[in-house]
């Protein structure tokens, strides 16, 4: 256990300490609240601290675009102490992603998001080349160029909101697991059981990242769920979870390869494609849909690439972060090649370093952000939340009794009414 010792009683108690238990405890302590956050690790320890720190707005769901607009004035409001780069966002697709595009921009257009669209395969070349005189991919007919958002270094964020939340007065005690619930006859936590002790507490918000499963279990819910589409019908008992591995890499390349030719550093780029992709020696890839996306790291060129599904049960401790698909780096580095010039050969730069992670999805890949009991807040994100930084604020309302409109199209009662997200052309559970 770190200098902080274990408390008798909190008023709230924050399990987890990434993104969302920190912002929790941020906003809940600037109320004046008495929050305990806790950590089996440590800040950071889960996905928080390994994601690849892209903060953008480009969602197809409305509810998400929302929230992330909120989510990305915040990160610019701490930009300093959450190693925020306002750099911007940069989204490519294929003639299929057009339509979906368009209405994101239209939607952001409406809330006020700053961004430009561009359409047809000349426009968003040129518009591309405007930056990076390099640029040479083919047949990418849709940009969305989003001109906030941008990206910061996982750790050092967390790092600093911890820092933020502390000040305000919330404790963070590292190193200590929550092992169990007390429960009341109404359902209600009354306490809450640790590797160091038991605490008494008023209210808990459960925010475990990819333990969610085990959280699930602990607090009595099913791993299996019925959902009511929109039409009306019933998909009966799919599974509550799903595990993905997040690939990601990097090229030892200075940060700066990717700068822009005004000498900016890059927007993060996200590029879906149906060109086929070649390796630099000229041997197919695929020549099926791709989808990568890169961004400037502390010291390095960083990014990721095709998701792998793990199934619906997943060990995940340790927490495992390294690659795990032996061609991975071969598909990255030659979609990094085939969209600038500047990245030929860049295979070869290849690094294995710490990177890539695991992630747990919800039945339908949108968040849960709800009371799971009388006074237990239960945030799991679907893996779309490092850049949600502003659940953590909406969480803090909800547990002082407000209502917060942001959350509510998460809220679990979804899946029984079919009050469900739009779906996107996105081959992807993340978009
Ligand atoms: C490789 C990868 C890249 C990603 N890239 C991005 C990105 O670029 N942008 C983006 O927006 N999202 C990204 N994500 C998703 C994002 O990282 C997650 O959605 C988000 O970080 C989840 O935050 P969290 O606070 O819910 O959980 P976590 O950050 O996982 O934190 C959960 C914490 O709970 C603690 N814990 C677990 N069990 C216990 C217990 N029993 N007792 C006490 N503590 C416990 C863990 O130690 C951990 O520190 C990425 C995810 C991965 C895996």
């Amino acid at each position: 256990m770190s200098s902080e010792q274990l408390p008798e009683s909190a008023s709230i108690l924050v399990i987890g300490a990434g993104v969302h238990g920190l912002s929790t405890a941020l906003y809940a302590a600037q109320q004046g609240q008495d929050v305990l956050v806790l950590d089996k690790t440590g800040v950071g320890a889960g996905a928080s601290g390994i994601a690849c720190g892209v903060v953008r707005n480009n969602y197809y769901q409305p509810a998400m675009s929302e929230l992330m607009a909120e989510c990305v004035e915040i990160w610019e409001q701490y930009a300093d102490e959450l190693t925020y780069h306002d750099s911007g966002y940069i989204a490519l697709g294929p003639p299929e992603q057009d339509s979906d595009l368009i209405e994101v921009f239209e939607r952001q257009e409406k809330i006020g998001y700053p961004s430009e669209l561009i359409t047809g395969e000349d426009a968003v070349a040129e518009h591309m080349r405007g930056m990076f005189g390099d640029w040479r991919a083919t047949g990418l007919t849709v940009c969305l160029h989003e001109k906030a958002g941008g990206f910061a270094f996982n750790k050092e964020s967390m790092k600093g909101l911890a820092d933020l939340a502390r000040q305000a007065g919330a404790k963070i005690v590292e190193g200590v697991e929550v092992t169990g619930f007390e429960f009341d006859e109404s359902g209600a936590a009354t306490a809450v059981e640790t590797s160091a002790g038991t605490v008494k507490v008023d209210q808990v918000v459960v925010a475990v990242g990819p333990w969610i499963e085990g959280f699930w279990e602990k607090l009595g819910l099913s791993d299996r769920i019925d959902v009511r589409r929109p039409d009306g019908s019933v998909d009966e008992n799919l599974p509550m979870w799903t595990y993905w591995y997040l690939q990601e890499g990097e090229v030892a390349l200075p940060p700066s390869t990717l700068n822009t030719d005004q000498g900016n550093p890059s927007p993060v780029i996200h590029v879906d494609s149906s060109a086929p992709l070649y390796a630099d020696d000229g041997k197919l890839i695929t020549d099926e849909q791709w989808g990568i996306y890169v961004k400037p790291d502390r010291d390095s060129v960083q990014g990721g690439a095709s998701p792998i599904m793990l199934g619906n049960e997943f060990e995940v401790d340790p927490y495992p972060t390294g690659t795990v698909d032996d061609g991975f780096a071969d598909m990255w580095c030659a979609s990094l090649s085939h969209c600038f010039e500047r990245f030929e050969g860049c295979r070869e730069k290849f690094i294995d370093v710490r990177s890539g992670g695991v992630g747990a999805f919800t039945v339908d890949n949108f968040p849960v952000f709800d009371y799971m009991r009388p006074n237990v807040f239960v945030a799991a994100d679907s893996n779309h939340g490092y850049k949600m930084i502003a659940v953590g604020r909406e969480i803090a309302r909800v547990l002082s009794g407000e209502n917060s409109s942001l959350l509510y199209p998460f809220r679990f009662e979804r899946f029984e009414t079919g009050d469900l997200h739009p779906v996107s052309n996105s081959p992807y559970p993340w978009s």
